[in-house]
């Protein structure tokens, strides 16, 4: 093992990707002197999130919760609304149940070890290797998709890169490549390099790695992957009701994808909405019709505008519209408050 090691820095000229990322780094606001919470906070952005999509969030977000402490003292709602755009807002939800675990477990700080790290809501071993990487300076391996298909092709590994043995074996590879002087720096260049130069299209001609890296030639085809889950396409009837100036809507149920996020009624295409509500609906307009991804689902949405009584009806709420328009609302059921708003169809 000490041998491959040897032979693996040999092969991986670390003090070339050195250079070359203190060239070509981009400046982001998460870099600088990371504290661990901002290495938290910006990698569970980052999940499924463009960089530049992510910056301006991750600005306010630090404006209006500074500290773990301050995030776990702020209401769930407001976390959520704070997060409102960025979509899976799962991630949300574990940031702060992880901040009041840590406010009781360890005074509002993360801890700097892997076994501690894991016991925090959301963190997984990406996540986690940052921050012991990024923040604490620690040689430890933080693998996320660049990383894999760097590695994948330096190394040329023909094993699909989505199986849990062929992750393992990346993993340690990548400890067996860090130096030990200053590790983090190759391991942050390690994900700029994939980010930048070994993208989907690779530019070896740009690439500092070019001379040892064993993959180059099959670039195209590396990493190999197992065949991807069929997306599900789901169609939905969305009832927009009003009664005089407020919206029947109701709230995510917990341990569902859309958890704390705000909703219309919606039913299955086709289905007897005023039977299943159990109210009589005065149909008044169709709304636009939106479609949005989530997870592994596709939702064509097909809203309608009705007019109804203003009953009760269990987990529903009537909402006065300007109280509606601040809550937090899944993306498609957002898009449908701005199309009533935008188009002026209700004064909302
Ligand atoms: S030489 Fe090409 S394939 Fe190899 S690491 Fe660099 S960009 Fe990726």
């Amino acid at each position: 093992m000490i041998q491959e090691k040897h032979s693996l820095q040999r092969s991986f000229n670390s003090e070339k990707l050195r250079k070359w990322f203190f060239v070509n780094r981009r400046s982001l606001p998460w870099r600088e002197n990371p504290s661990p919470y901002e290495v938290w906070v910006s990698e569970v952005m980052l999940q499924q999130t463009r960089v530049s999509v992510v910056i301006p969030y991750f600005k306010k977000w630090m404006e209006r919760f500074p500290t773990i402490s301050s995030l776990a003292a702020a209401p769930m709602e407001t976390v959520i609304k704070a997060w409102e755009g960025l979509g899976y807002y799962s991630r949300a939800r574990n940031l702060k149940q992880g901040a009041e675990y840590l406010c009781q477990q360890y005074g509002g700080e993360l801890p700097d070890s892997y076994v501690a790290l894991q016991e925090v809501k959301g963190l997984g071993p990406y996540t986690i290797g940052a921050i012991l990487s990024f923040a604490f300076k620690k040689k430890v391996p933080a693998i996320d998709g660049n990383v894999l298909r760097v590695l994948s092709r330096f190394f040329a590994l023909e094993e699909p890169i989505d199986k849990g043995k062929t992750q393992k074996r990346i993993r340690e590879l990548c400890l067996a490549i860090l130096p030990d002087n200053e590790p983090w720096i190759i391991m942050e260049a390690l994900i700029e390099l994939g980010a930048l130069v070994c993208q989907k299209k690779a530019k070896c001609h740009a690439c500092p790695l070019n001379h040892q890296c064993l993959g180059k030639e099959k670039a195209d085809l590396l990493p190999n992957k197992r065949k991807k889950e069929k997306t599900i396409h789901l169609h939905r009837d969305v009832a927009v009701i009003y009664s005089g100036t407020e919206l029947l809507l109701r709230k995510g149920s917990q341990g569902k994808v859309m958890a704390d996020l705000w909703e219309f009624p919606y039913f299955d295409r086709g289905s007897n909405m005023e039977a299943i509500l159990g109210m009589s609906l005065v149909p008044k307009r169709a709304l636009q019709e939106i479609s949005h991804g989530f997870t592994k689902y596709k939702a064509f949405l097909y809203p309608h505008l009705y007019e109804g009584e203003k009953t009760s009806l269990v987990n529903y709420f009537w909402i006065p519209f300007d109280a509606a328009r601040k809550l937090p609302f899944s993306s498609g059921h957002r898009r449908i408050i701005h199309d009533l708003r935008n188009n002026s169809i209700l004064d909302i």
